[in-house]
């Protein structure tokens, strides 16, 4: 028996923002969170890209999980390049990505920037992505500690983005189980609410919807600085 995917999501622009960045898609079997850089519109364009580029993967005959995610990857990239080269406006455009494709009961990951992926299993909390960060680079380094970064002015400047150059996404695989949540979420949640409280919030409301509907909450309770967006995703058998 193989396992189902069920999913919920939200995307709001936050107190502070007129226009949402975010894009989100939530399939199937393929779950993508893209936050969109470079100003209005260019940021929304590009984090729509994202999802275009990766939408097909939905459903379709899957080869390699990860090999076709990173073709996907680069196929958004290849039309940022192109909407950059063609309109002075959109250049430097760019967006995160952070998409999980279930194949075969196992979760296929491709991750550049600071959106985020988070399982919950037998109550644990892991974050199964690492920030494309500066402050996190410094963390890597010892020069700061965790705490530390979560307060930096620089917090979000990300190193590497979906911005039409070079790149490789980070890709990688974990066996999906029963039981697992997973949580995607733009940095509009993770900058201001603590893995602690996001765990908390993923336990206590076993609904989907309540659950993506309380992230969103939590983040505007502290101030929502930014476009928030969550997925929700559980896995079950048939
Ligand atoms: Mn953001």
């Amino acid at each position: 028996m193989t396992l189902i995917m069920r999913t919920a999501d939200a995307s709001d622009p936050g107190l502070v923002r007129s226009n949402n960045e975010d894009a989100a898609y939530a399939g199937d079997r393929l779950v993508v969170v893209a936050d969109g850089i470079g100003g209005q519109p260019a940021g929304e364009v590009a984090s729509e890209f994202v999802i275009r580029a990766l939408r097909p993967l939905d459903g379709a005959p899957v080869v390699d999980p990860t090999t076709d995610l990173a073709a996907a990857v680069e196929e958004a990239n290849r039309l940022i390049r192109e909407a950059g080269g063609a309109d002075p406006a959109s250049t430097g455009m760019g967006t995160t990505v952070t998409a999980v494709l279930l194949h075969d009961d196992r979760l296929a990951l491709a991750h550049i920037g600071d959106s985020r992926c988070y399982l919950l299993r037998d109550g644990r909390l892991h974050q199964l992505t690492r920030d494309d960060t500066l402050v996190q680079g410094l963390v890597d380094e010892g020069v700061l500690t965790p705490e530390e970064a979560r307060r930096h002015p620089q917090r979000s400047v990300v190193t590497r983005a979906v911005q039409g150059g070079d790149l490789m996404p980070a890709v990688g695989t974990v066996a999906a189980e029963p039981g697992d949540r997973l949580l995607l979420c733009s940095d509009g949640l993770s900058d201001v609410v603590d893995d602690a409280a996001i765990g908390q919030a993923l336990i206590a409301y076993p609904d989907r919807q309540h659950c993506v509907e309380q992230l969103i909450k939590l983040a505007h309770q502290a101030g929502a600085p930014d476009n928030v967006t969550a997925i929700v995703a559980d896995f079950s058998r048939a």
